[in-house]
């Protein structure tokens, strides 16, 4: 599932674009952020995570370019066992 912004929830913090690794969000003119590339989204989940007010619905877990750190504490968080399969 390509990662979706709810608008109304966004405060305009930008804290999303700065982790995105593909750079596939911005701000519109209103300060609310949008994927302007979605092809380009991974499901990495970085931008859920970075986001302050729980504004973007993306892959829970994440894979690829969010740090094992951060997958690690929310695995401990959802009680996943390290080598579970639920996520890639
Ligand atoms: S899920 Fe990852 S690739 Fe997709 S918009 Fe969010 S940070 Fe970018
Ligand atoms: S991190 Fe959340 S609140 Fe901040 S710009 Fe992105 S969607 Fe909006």
């Amino acid at each position: 599932m390509v990662a979706v912004i709810f608008t109304e929830r966004c405060n305009g913090c930008g804290w999303c674009l700065d982790v995105c690794p593909h750079q596939i969000i911005s701000l519109n003119e209103n300060k609310k952020a949008e994927i302007y590339d979605a092809d380009r989204c991974i499901e990495c989940g970085a931008c859920a995570l970075q986001c302050p007010k729980d504004a973007i619905l993306a892959h829970p877990l994440g894979c690829g370019c969010v740090s094992s750190v951060v997958r690690k504490k929310i695995r401990k968080v959802l009680h996943i066992p390290e080598k579970s399969t639920e996520c890639c």
